[in-house]
Formats: C-alpha cells, structure tokens, sequence
C-alpha cells in the first residue's frame, strides 16, 4: 500500500466523502452509515432546532415569531430559514464548501437544510429555487458557485423523499457589479455595497413575462450558503420582485448569530 493510502486526510475531499470514513467534527469512526460527513452524535449536539425569526431566521425566544429588527424593518424577504448557526463546527464546513473540492460537502449539508425546509414551510414549499449568484470573475476565480451546489444538493434531498421536484433556474438573477467582499464591511456598508448588484437573469421570464412553469410557481426560493446581515439576499430579493408577483423567501445553511444571542 502506498504512503498515500495510509493517510485518508490526504486523499481528495471528494474520494474521503464517498467512502467510510471518521465523523470531520468528533473524529469518531464511521460518520457514514447515513450519508453525512459527521456521525449523529455530533449532529445531535450541534444542529439543534431552536426558535428563530421567520423572516430572517436569527435565534429568538420561544414565544416571539418575529425579531425586534423585523418587526422595526420588515426585509423585503418574505421568510427565511437556516440549518445552523454559523458557528463551530459548521462554519469551517462553510469555508469547505468554498474550496477546491467543495462541491462534495454540498449533499450532506443539503441534508441539513431539507429538514429545516420541511419545518419552516410544511407542505408550503416554494416552487421555483435560484442560487444566489457569484460575479463571473469570483465564479472563474473559484470554479464553481457554492450556492448552486447547494440548489441542486436540496432539490435531490426533495426528490428523495418524495416531495414534487422543483424549478431550478440557475441564471434567474446575475451578479452584475462585483464590489467588495462582504466579510470587509461593516454592518451599514454591506448594504451600501449591494446596492446595484444584481440584475434580473435570462432565466427570470416571470408571471409578468413569463414561461408557464413560472407563472404557476407559488414562490421563489433564494438558496446560499450564509446569512449575515441579509444584505445580498435582500437585494437579490429587491430584483426578483420587478418580475415576480409572489414571495420570495430564502433559505441557507447557516445564520450568523447576533452578540446578544449568547
Ligand atoms: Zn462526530
Ligand atoms: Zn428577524
């Protein structure tokens, strides 16, 4: 056996997710008898369900739907939802997600997702699913669009478990201006950042326009990896509007957590 098959943590990220291997939270082998990348004890622990805002899916108490900030100043979302928080161990798992062989890490979080999904939605899934868009020079930088691995990843988990295939339009919106990277900013100069940034896809026909499978669709469901401030999914919603006539939600993996949610 070659040195290099001694050492699983060197083979590529996408071979070590196909086959038996140690939980990537706890170490504990294996994490796969049920097709994720960490064992169900780690997931027990670490994505718990808590309460959280219906519209921009942050932790609230038990008994508030909506957040202060919400309440104060609705998003143009109509809901959202998340997975995780973005916190250990998920975070180092969004960071994978984004790298060389990220597109694996995307089915095991979609798993995560679909089941948030079915909580926020019920059977009120919308119907017509767009990634987030990268800017073409960030998406030839990278190789691939995280949140479009994601869209995909979520729509098998829906198909698996029986529920009606949805309408994936990749190119429903575009990232037309790249500005700076989010993670730089702070808070107000994030949504200074979007502004302009997105424009309506060749795929964003629309009920005003549109194709029939959109004119019938009862929503539109953004996907992305992370929610921070809500600035580029706002925006990204802000456009869908000019050519749709339902809601738009969206749903991620992970939500940054606000200081005071502890
Ligand atoms: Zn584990
Ligand atoms: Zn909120």
């Amino acid at each position: 056996m070659s040195d290099a098959l001694r050492q699983p943590e060197k083979w590529p990220p996408k071979l070590r997710l196909k086959m038996p291997s140690r939980c990537y939270v706890c170490g504990m082998w294996p994490a796969r008898p049920w097709g994720r990348s960490w064992c169900a004890t780690c997931e027990i622990q670490w994505a718990k369900a808590v309460p959280r805002c219906h519209r921009c899916a942050t932790r609230i108490s038990a008994h508030d739907a909506v957040c202060g900030a919400c309440l104060t100043k609705p998003p143009t979302l109509a809901s959202c939802c998340t997975a995780v928080d973005y916190s250990y161990p998920w975070a180092s798992i969004v960071l994978q997600l984004k790298g060389e062989f990220g597109m694996a890490w995307a089915q095991p979080m979609a798993h995560l997702m679909w089941a948030a999904l079915q909580t926020h939605f019920g059977t009120q899934i919308p119907t017509l699913w767009a990634p987030v868009p990268l800017h073409p020079r960030k998406l030839r930088a990278r190789g691939h669009n995280q949140a479009w691995a994601l869209t995909q990843a979520l729509a098998q988990c829906a198909v698996a478990s029986g529920a009606s295939a949805p309408q994936l339009v990749p190119d429903l919106l575009l990232r037309v201006r790249e500005g700076l990277p989010q993670h730089a900013l702070h808070h107000a100069e994030r949504w200074a950042n979007m502004r302009n940034s997105f424009a309506l896809g060749p795929g964003a026909t629309g009920p005003k326009a549109g194709a029939p499978a959109q004119r019938a669709a009862t929503g539109v469901l953004l996907i992305d990896d992370v929610f921070t401030t809500g600035a580029t999914l706002c925006a990204a919603a802000q456009h869908l509007g000019q050519a749709f006539d339902i809601p738009v939600h969206a749903a991620v993996f992970a939500r940054t957590r606000r200081p005071k949610d502890g």
